[in-house]
């Protein structure tokens, strides 16, 4: 599933070769990708031009001048850039194609993603008003953490990867902030003191900003949005590491399951 990472990433990528451009068509080969896919937009997008590429969360925000494409990646989304007449595969459901010559195309295999067109504020939208605070952004500090924590017996890792706490951080990120901050993930997230609040803030936004600029994390069904497949993995130090030798201090990381979710950290390192 494409995370946060990989969100920007393809946000990065493909922000130079929209912005300023005009809209020329759009091209729908399904009826419905998680929700229906409205067929009057092939009339209402047609001539407004791309005004900025934003994100919040892991939904994208293409900005027209009369409203904006939100669109989320789902399961198995990847947005891509072709030209012009390049044939569609099975599972390339949507082409907005641009007054550059190049086509914005949306891979789906899974169909749990979504394209939906918001007039108005989009931050307002019911999908996004209510999310937590970006993980990179100032907002997201040991204060506010430890704030939202109060009296919480949920388990700190569960806490982390709820979105309304803070956005984005998936189970892989969540394991491996963690480790970085020294807690560990079964802890109650209302007994963590300020001070470990705070490591833990940083250690997600580390956390993040390394998979991004690694260009996020293997995935199988991604592809980078220039269209080159590769990936460059992160260093994983606890995720997916059962049983080898802890980086800090060699014991066997171990694994567990918690909130349903397959969990590792080291039992020495982090308390
Ligand atoms: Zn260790």
């Amino acid at each position: 599933m494409p995370e946060l990472p990989e969100v920007e990433t393809t946000r990065r990528g493909i922000e130079p070769h929209l912005v300023g451009e005009r809209i020329a068509g759009l091209v729908l080969r399904t009826v419905k990708l998680r929700w229906p896919l409205d067929p009057l937009l092939c009339d209402v997008l047609p001539g407004q031009t791309v005004r900025s590429v934003e994100r919040r969360a892991k939904y994208l925000l293409l900005r027209l001048d009369r409203g904006t494409i939100l669109l989320h990646l789902g399961m198995s989304g990847a947005l891509r850039l072709v030209t012009a007449g390049t044939m569609p595969g099975k599972h390339d459901h949507v082409d907005l194609l641009l007054s550059s010559g190049q086509v914005l195309r949306f891979q789906d295999p899974r169909k749990f993603g979504a394209l939906l067109w918001v007039t108005g504020d989009p931050y307002l939208h019911p999908l996004l008003a209510r999310l937590g605070p970006e993980p990179l952004g100032a907002d997201l500090n040991g204060t506010a953490l430890r704030k939202a924590a109060r009296a919480r017996r949920i388990a700190v890792k569960s806490f982390i990867m709820d979105q309304q706490t803070v956005v984005g951080v998936g189970n892989i990120y969540a394991s491996e902030a963690l480790f970085r901050a020294g807690i560990r993930p079964t802890l109650a997230a209302g007994r963590i003191s300020l001070a470990r609040w705070k490591r833990l803030a940083e250690a997600i936004k580390q956390v993040l900003q390394e998979a991004i600029a690694a260009g996020g994390t293997t995935l199988q069904d991604f592809s980078q949005s220039d269209g080159r497949p590769g990936y460059f993995k992160q260093q994983l130090l606890v995720y997916g590491r059962a049983g080898e030798p802890c980086t800090v201090c060699h014991e066997p990381i171990e694994s567990i399951r918690l909130g349903q979710r397959s969990t590792y950290y080291c039992r020495y390192c982090q308390t």
